[in-house]
């Protein structure tokens, strides 16, 4: 049966569905509200678990000469000194590798996913449901219905509110600051320092350059006026690769992360997906991972279910509810430890961290 398909969002869980709705014979509409022209910023962390959902998708050939692999997770305190170090080509042996690459590269991978075929310029501003099915009204006031509608227009979605699924995503409390640097210092292994309520993270990402990712908690304060100045606010007396990597930054993105958690993901035929459904802050680096496995379940079970969207999408919720739940609880775990003092904080990570930290992942190493 051919069911008439819409992916909402043509961000990383959008085209990911998409790429694995057409593996699966479907031929899904797929739309954006912003331009073409608009190319994500920053890097992105990718671990073992997406690399191998990506080689489902079909996707993994393009993605092998982008950016850098990670073999080691290095963990300091402010100062620079070691608490412990992860392996995680060790971790995630047999899974997929461990990348870091630009984000505008992982788009690209996944726009040639679907053939590029994407309606820009184009937002659901309303739906509506009725016997099984679903109306949308874009943005041009035009009306179009479908059998299945994929809400993957993240943590803000509109899918979720016109659906009823869920209001408003919930504040971490974090600000995070993105920057991408060249000519910084030498750095072959994904670093993170940790200090109080804060952390500095930088990983190599091709090219010669490096990703950092810093984040602090301030749920009461508002943004930074000036990032880089707050950059050196807060971590200008940190040690290891920090004060060259702080001297070379030029541009910074500033952003605040949310939570989602909704009792259901779908509704009559529509469904969410990726951060619409169960955004975390990115502490763990599932995100993207999470996305794409939400995609290869939607696509094998869409097929099983021979054109029964109810049953298939019952079938979704039952395999992906576990791992997404594993990743937000160990997300919030993962941001308490990193709250706790660091004079208490160090001497508990130099102990246990590396057994701690490796089983927040081990749970995702089988497959989704
Ligand atoms: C600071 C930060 C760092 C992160 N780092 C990592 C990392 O290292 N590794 C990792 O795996 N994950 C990371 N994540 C998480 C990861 O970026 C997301 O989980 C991932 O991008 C999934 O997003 P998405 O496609 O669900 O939503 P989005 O990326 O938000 O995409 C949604 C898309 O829908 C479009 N849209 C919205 N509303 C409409 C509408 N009404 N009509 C049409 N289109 C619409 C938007 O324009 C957008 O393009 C990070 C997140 C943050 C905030």
């Amino acid at each position: 049966m051919t069911l008439r398909i819409l992916v909402v969002g043509a961000g990383i869980a959008g085209l990911a569905a998409a790429r694995a709705l057409r593996l699966a014979g479907f031929r899904p509409d797929v739309v954006e509200e912003l331009p073409a022209t608009m190319l994500p910023g920053a890097g992105i962390y990718l671990p073992g678990n997406a690399s191998r959902a990506l080689r489902q998708l079909g996707l993994d050939a393009p993605l092998r000469p982008l950016g850098d692999l990670i073999f080691r997770q290095v963990f300091l305190d402010a100062r620079g000194r070691e608490l412990f170090e992860m392996d995680v080509a060790g971790l995630w042996a047999g899974v997929g590798e461990s990348r870091a690459l630009s984000r505008a590269d992982l788009q690209q991978v996944l726009l040639t996913g679907v053939g590029g075929e994407v309606r820009y310029d184009t937002a659901v501003r309303d739906l509506e449901m009725f016997d099984g099915a679903a109306k949308v009204e874009f943005g041009d006031g035009s009306v179009a219905e479908y059998d299945l509608v994929v809400g993957a227009d993240g943590r803000r979605s509109t899918i979720r509110a016109k659906a009823g699924l869920g209001g408003a995503a919930d504040p971490t409390g974090q600000i995070v600051y993105r920057a991408v640097v060249t000519g910084g210092p030498p750095l072959s292994d994904w670093t993170a320092l940790l200090g109080r309520r804060s952390s500095f993270v930088a990983m190599p990402m091709g090219g010669r350059k490096i990703y950092c990712y810093a984040d602090e908690t301030a749920p009461d304060s508002p943004n930074p006026e000036d990032p880089r100045a707050r950059l050196r606010e807060l971590f200008g007396t940190f040690g290891g690769p920090v004060p060259a990597i702080l001297d070379a930054i030029e541009k910074v993105q500033v952003a605040r992360t949310d939570e989602v958690v909704l009792e259901s993901w779908s509704r009559g035929p529509v469904l969410l997906v990726g951060d619409a459904a169960h955004a975390t802050a990115p502490t763990l680096a599932q995100g993207a991972a999470m996305s794409f496995e939400d995609a290869v379940v939607l696509g094998e079970e869409l097929r099983a279910a021979s054109g029964d969207v109810a049953a298939a999408l019952r079938a979704y919720e039952t395999r992906r509810r576990p791992r997404c739940e594993a990743v937000r609880d160990r997300t919030r775990e993962r941001d308490r430890t990193r709250d706790v003092p660091p004079a208490l904080r160090d001497p508990m990570l130099r102990r246990r961290g590396l057994r701690i930290f490796t089983e927040h992942y081990q749970p995702l190493v089988p497959p989704a």
